[in-house]
């Protein structure tokens, strides 16, 4: 079933008119600047840069995490194994930090195909991109002192560099340099406050990117199983929501299969990184992933983040390109 594309969606390149021509291409320089601004930043910063793959038998599970909203999983036979495409490349990242790269970084196609009605929420699209990184040994508090960094960076350089664009689409008086460190909510102290709606009220009340720690989710996140609480972290923008998950890691064998168990995920796509694990190759790694697209369609001011796409992926909705 697809919904109805209303005017009010972003349109496909060959709809848009002259004036709507020069606002994407705006855009499109905002997020070429943004790649090369932070894809610098990790080169310069040691990390190794690993191209994508787009179908494995080992993907996220994106389950549990309360955010998530997937109408069908994408698998196909090929070779006589069953491969799925690319929800995050979280599992390639823990192997592969633990093994090869300590500090790795990946432009990672994702593919989720969410619910049509999430078309509405101007936040979520069927494919997108995520800058995803990790780190081995390092703590939350590493990568989030380096994502702060990160963002501080390359607002200060937009504003200088990209000024005319920015202006041109309205948010260089808007987008401030952020103040470092960020505030840090627990989620637990948001929940007590706002009840459910939480995610929506901290992003339209905040000002500034703000961090929110302690989510309970999917198996590769840390939890201590005393205190129950989650070594994870969020990154909220002001009024756009979450861009970034991220977390330290669980390593442990033990952890993990209770984990696999208890959220009823199937062991058998799980199967190499059990084993890596159960072998003491899985190290302590912290990371996260930003979307791009939100990130972009913040810095752009968007109404919907599939404006900062040339060939925008809107739940619900297939164009021929
Ligand atoms: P997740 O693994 O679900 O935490 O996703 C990591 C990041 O990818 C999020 O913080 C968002 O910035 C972005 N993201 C997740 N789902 C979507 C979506 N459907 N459309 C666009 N960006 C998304
Ligand atoms: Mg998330």
């Amino acid at each position: 079933m697809s919904t109805q594309l209303t005017s009010s969606f972003p349109k496909p390149l060959e709809k848009l008119s002259e004036i709507e021509i020069k606002r994407k291409a705006c855009i499109a320089k905002v997020m070429t600047y943004t790649l090369g601004n932070l894809t610098s930043q990790f080169v310069r910063n040691g990390f190794e840069w690993l191209l994508p793959v787009a179908l494995s038998q080992s993907t996220d599970p994106l389950w549990p995490d309360p955010g998530a909203s997937i109408e069908k999983r994408i698998e196909i036979d090929i070779y006589g194994k069953t491969v799925r495409t690319t929800a995050s490349m979280i599992i390639h990242k823990l192997i592969a930090s633990s093994i090869a790269y300590p500090k790795l970084f990946i432009l990672s196609p994702n593919i989720r195909i969410e619910k049509p009605d999430r078309a509405k929420t101007g936040l979520h699209i069927y494919e997108f991109s995520q800058l995803d990184f990790e780190i081995r040994d390092a703590t939350s508090k590493y990568v989030m002192n380096l994502v702060e960094n990160s963002i501080q960076d390359l607002i200060t350089n937009l504003q200088k560099d990209m000024k005319k664009e920015l202006i041109t689409l309205c948010t260089y008086d808007t987008i401030k340099i952020p103040k470092i460190p960020f505030k840090i909510y627990d989620r637990c102290d948001l929940e007590a406050k706002y009840g459910e709606k939480w995610e929506t009220e901290i992003s339209e009340k905040s000002s500034d990117p703000i961090w929110i720690t302690n989510i309970p989710r999917e198996f590769y996140d840390y939890e201590d199983f005393e205190t129950k609480e989650w070594d994870n972290y969020d990154l909220f923008l002001p009024k756009y929501g979450e861009v970034l998950s991220g977390a330290k890691r669980e390593w442990e064998y033990s952890k993990i299969l209770k984990k696999i168990e208890r959220d009823k995920i199937n062991k058998e796509n799980y199967k190499l990184v059990l084993q890596l694990s159960k072998e003491g190759k899985i190290k302590p790694t912290s990371g996260g992933g930003i979307g791009l697209e939100r990130l972009v369609g913040w810095i752009s001011g968007v109404k919907h983040i599939a404006e900062t796409q040339p060939f925008p992926r809107i739940p619900g909705w297939v164009h021929e390109l």
